[in-house]
């Protein structure tokens, strides 16, 4: 078992990365004691992977705001993609195991192919990225169905139903084997309770399938409950995965932090996104005992969207923000934060996906004009 001394240092770094929200687009404080490993004169060296589809025109948008207000971040990018080239990913690996840090679009998955990995959870589990991280909030002017939604979402990120082990026993039965381990789960477990201690979260809640998965989602279930008797501050509470789902888009708003292991958390997370209005806005972290990555919350690739100039930049540019507060540059990621909301919002510019006609483009522009303006800041 993982001590809780070196949890609470884990939870403690990613907990300092953002900090307590006066707008509701600002991501919280995340658990983690990790370096960012390569800093040199006061700048930051952080990969950038854009991956397929809209990844790269994103990374670019992100790179062109962060350059605007001077943010001491300095990109090293390389490029994996759903079409293999020889040693990308241990390229890739090598360039974020230097950094500690990355920002990184999404690579489709070929599921048409059985013998095609996804190379996104190869990457994951290469890092050992074992907690994911997201925060579902509503945006005021954004339409939903609910509002006063403000969830944040723990998923266990490398075991479960991804341990990528599945075999034609017979023609015709096919066996795909789920694994969980007692100290993959306390680590998300202590993860999510500390995340709660840290932010000042009032409640988290276990979600799982125990009544059908005794064992594993049992265990799974076990290890939480016992867990929340060393969080009094804490309320525990458990839910069966059908009845969250269900819940989750008839009363959102009871939901604080959700724990949940690999596969149901990624449904979840998605039902979450939707509900605050969908992919373009929600960002995504990963971290690991020292790496952190950053992506947007659904991983989508928007592959349909490419070139056209109508993808919400949104979760890409909320990723940067995430990214920016766990690098310490606090400041920069107000700035950001705050300029991005104030066009949302205020400005109401809204692109296709959230029933606005902005381009990507008027978007980002208007958040560099916000920035100029709030710039003095900085000084
Ligand atoms: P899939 O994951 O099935 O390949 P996509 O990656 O294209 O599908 O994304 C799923 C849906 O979400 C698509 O309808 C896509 O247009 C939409 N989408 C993804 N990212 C964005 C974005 N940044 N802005 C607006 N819509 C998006
Ligand atoms: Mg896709």
């Amino acid at each position: 078992m993982l001590s809780s001394n070196a949890i609470t240092a884990v939870a403690r770094r990613a907990l300092s990365v953002a900090t307590p929200a006066n707008s509701a687009i600002r991501t919280h404080k995340l658990p983690g004691n990790r370096n960012t490993l390569a800093k040199y004169g006061g700048q930051h060296t952080v990969t950038a992977m854009p991956g397929d589809g809209i990844g790269p025109e994103m990374i670019g948008h992100i790179k062109k705001i962060f350059k605007y207000c001077n943010a001491p971040i300095n990109f090293e990018e390389v490029q994996m993609t759903s079409i293999y080239q020889d040693g990308d990913m241990e390229e890739v690996i090598y360039a974020i195991e230097r950094n500690g840090v990355a920002i990184k679009g999404n690579i489709e998955t070929k599921f048409d192919d059985p013998a095609f990995v996804s190379r996104n959870v190869e990457l994951r589990r290469r890092l050992d990225l074992w907690a994911n991280v997201l925060h579902c909030v509503t945006i005021p002017t954004v339409p939903t169905r609910h509002k006063d939604i403000d969830i944040v979402l723990i998923r266990e990120n490398t075991e479960g139903e991804y341990s990528g082990l599945e075999h034609e026993s017979i023609p015709g039965v096919v066996e795909s084997i789920k694994i969980v381990t007692q100290e993959k789960i306390e680590r998300i477990a202590r993860f999510a309770y500390e995340y709660a201690v840290l932010n000042g979260r009032k409640k988290v809640t276990a979600v799982h399938k125990a009544n059908i998965q005794k064992l594993g989602d049992g265990l799974f279930l076990q290890i939480a409950k016992d867990m929340a008797k060393e969080y009094p501050t804490v309320e525990f509470d458990q839910m069966i995965v059908d009845n969250a789902s269900m819940q989750l888009v008839s009363r959102p708003q009871q939901f604080d932090v959700m724990l949940m292991p690999n596969l149901y958390g990624n449904i979840i997370s998605n039902i979450a996104c939707g509900l605050v209005g969908g992919p373009g806005l929600v960002s995504g972290m990963n971290f690991g005992d020292v790496h952190a990555v950053f992506e947007t919350g659904t991983r989508n690739t928007g592959t349909g969207l490419v070139g056209k100039d109508i993808a919400n930049p949104t979760a890409f540019i909320r990723a940067g923000v995430d990214m920016l507060r766990y690098v310490g540059c606090h400041k920069h990621a107000d700035l950001i934060s705050d300029a991005l909301w104030e066009a949302l919002t205020e400005q109401g510019v809204h692109t296709g996906d959230i029933g606005g006609s902005a381009k990507t483009s008027e978007l980002v522009e208007r958040t560099l004009r916000n920035i100029e303006r709030m710039m003095p800041r900085l000084d």
